[in-house]
């Protein structure tokens, strides 16, 4: 059978694809981007309250109007974004819907968006699925994958419509300093590109500071979702908030004519997301898992891999060497330890593996990089 063209380029998620082959029995999954905490009771009890309640019809297509607020203040608050309203922001199933439905608005046949290299597995695939051509920005492990003056040159030398960044970022962990997104913005705005900010993991940072863009320049589409904030990932609910109005109700079509609106009790949970005993939670959370990152980063010296210490997310990205990291993961799913081959996240991740300690406690990564230790003095 002949399928659409615009799936000619588009590979499946890798993420999803590891993520289903280290279900097996007796491995150690060290593949998908998500915590293993369970989702705050107070979000729980919010959600189980709308259902009992008969909140189980269609919201509004951008999201119940509480919710939208309660977003506006966070992101005034804690973010510095100003010139939002409930109006401005539009509340989806998940921050992966809210990309898709943002660059099929903004994107089409003979737009250019600019991506990170290596960068997460599904901004590639999208930008292909609306039409757009990618321009990759290079990142260097040695640089800890923070943006140097091969990614500025690369920017310097495009002309994206769009530029695309994630800090703290998925593979690699870096979080971008304040200059590095200054100089991004600072180019953008002489090119006059959009810059969609996928801050999704905003609250997992180790050291250094988080700093949004659309705290400093007006055409920022900011995405963000409950997914990883609050392991939430299988309730599906993500955002975009944008100053600009025009972009909003663009994008608001697609919405409208595809997913409808999110799941209604699901916003109505999300609601108790934003109370100080929640932002406790999360921050235990956090702790929990800086200490895995530390006990990660101490095994690290154990091997031969490169990998500088990342400073968020819960990924580390090292670089194991000139041998074929889609053969590597095979192999060790053989042995029971499942990582995701760096291939799939870019060029710049040939030769890379990347290990998500979200999902698993420290003694299950201790038996897990016993095996990598092994593995790695095996003859390959
Ligand atoms: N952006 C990044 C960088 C991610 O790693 C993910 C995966 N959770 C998403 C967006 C999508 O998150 P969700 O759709 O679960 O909100
Ligand atoms: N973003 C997570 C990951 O990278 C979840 C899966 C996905 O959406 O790609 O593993």
């Amino acid at each position: 059978m002949k399928f659409a063209s615009r799936l000619n380029e588009v590979r499946e998620s890798a993420t999803f694809k590891y993520s289903a082959l280290a279900k097996g029995e007796g491995i150690i999954d060290l593949t998908i981007g998500r915590t293993n905490f369970d989702t705050p009771v107070m979000i729980k009890d919010a959600a189980k309250k709308a259902i009992d309640e008969g909140k189980v019809h269609y919201t509004p297509s951008n999201g119940i109007p509480e919710l939208r607020k309660a977003i506006v203040e966070k992101l005034e608050k804690e973010n510095k974004i100003r010139n939002l309203t409930p109006e401005n922001v539009i509340v989806s199933a998940g921050a992966k819907q809210m990309v898709f439905e943002a660059v099929m608005a903004l994107i089409g046949k003979g737009d250019v968006v600019a991506i990170p290299d290596p960068s997460w597995v599904s901004y590639e695939p999208i930008v292909k699925l609306a039409d757009g051509g990618v321009e990759f920005l290079p990142l260097n492990p040695n640089n800890g994958f923070i943006p140097d003056e091969n990614f500025f040159s690369a920017l310097e030398n495009s002309d994206p419509k769009l530029i695309i960044i994630n800090s703290p970022g998925n593979p690699t962990g870096a979080v971008y300093p304040k200059k590095v997104i200054e100089e991004i913005v600072d180019i953008a705005d002489r090119k006059d590109s959009w810059i969609l900010s996928d801050e999704i993991y905003e609250k997992m940072i180790y050291e250094g500071t988080h700093f949004s863009p659309g705290s400093i320049y007006n055409n920022v589409i900011t995405v963000n979702g409950f997914s990883k904030e609050f392991s939430m990932t299988g309730w599906r609910l993500g955002y975009i908030a944008c100053s600009n109005r025009e972009v909003i109700n663009k994008v608001g079509i697609i919405q409208e004519q595809s997913v409808s609106c999110a799941t209604s009790f699901v916003q109505y949970g999300a609601l108790a997301a934003f109370t100080e005993d929640v932002k406790k939670d999360v921050e235990k959370m956090r702790m929990e898992l800086k200490e895995r990152r530390d006990y990660v980063m101490e095994r690290m010296k154990e091997t031969n891999f490169l990998c500088i210490k990342p400073s968020g997310a819960f990924y580390v990205f090292p670089y194991i060497g000139e041998i074929d990291d889609m053969e590597y993961a095979d192999k060790l799913l053989n042995k029971k330890v499942a990582v995701i081959p760096g291939s799939p996240f870019g060029s710049k991740g040939r030769g890379c593996i990347r290990i998500s300690y979200g999902g698993v406690n420290i003694e299950s990564l201790r038996k897990a990089f016993d095996v990598i230790e092994e593995f790695e003095y095996e003859d390959k």
